[in-house]
């Protein structure tokens, strides 16, 4: 079978056909034709066979001058553990003080991710 996606790795937005083959349950990417450089053919190889997502998102924050810091992952994860990856962060408490780069939760639903704050809070 084969697949179009459009890149989103750079603003040239190539569209890009795969070949694919489903064997013993698995996609497997037989050929990639239309990308023009091979950070975008890694790219539609691993978004065909496993597509990764990074999330931001904010958590709320205990005794600090601001009642929520942003938070990110610190690397993509599985776009279909997204779900459950959000549902730790919406539970999620911290206390300030928080630094950027704080760890507020580590492998949320089991991911190899952690969840980074991305701003500073002070103590209130
Ligand atoms: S294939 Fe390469 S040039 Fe084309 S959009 Fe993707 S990253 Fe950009």
């Amino acid at each position: 079978m084969r697949k179009t996606l459009v890149c989103v790795i750079c603003p040239n937005g190539c569209h890009v056909e795969a070949e694919v083959q489903e064997r013993g349950g698995r996609l497997e990417v037989l050929e990639v034709t239309g990308a023009l450089c091979k950070k975008g053919e890694r790219w539609v190889r691993q978004e065909v066979v496993e597509p990764l997502r990074t999330i931001s998102s904010s958590v709320l924050v205990e005794g600090g001058d601001f009642p929520l810091v942003s938070v990110r992952t610190d690397s993509p994860i599985p776009l279909d553990s997204i779900f459950r990856v959000m549902d730790e962060v919406k539970r999620a408490r911290v206390r300030a003080p928080v630094s950027i780069g704080q760890v507020i939760i580590s492998n949320p639903a089991g991911t190899s991710c952690n969840i980074i704050a991305t701003r500073m809070v002070n103590p209130a």
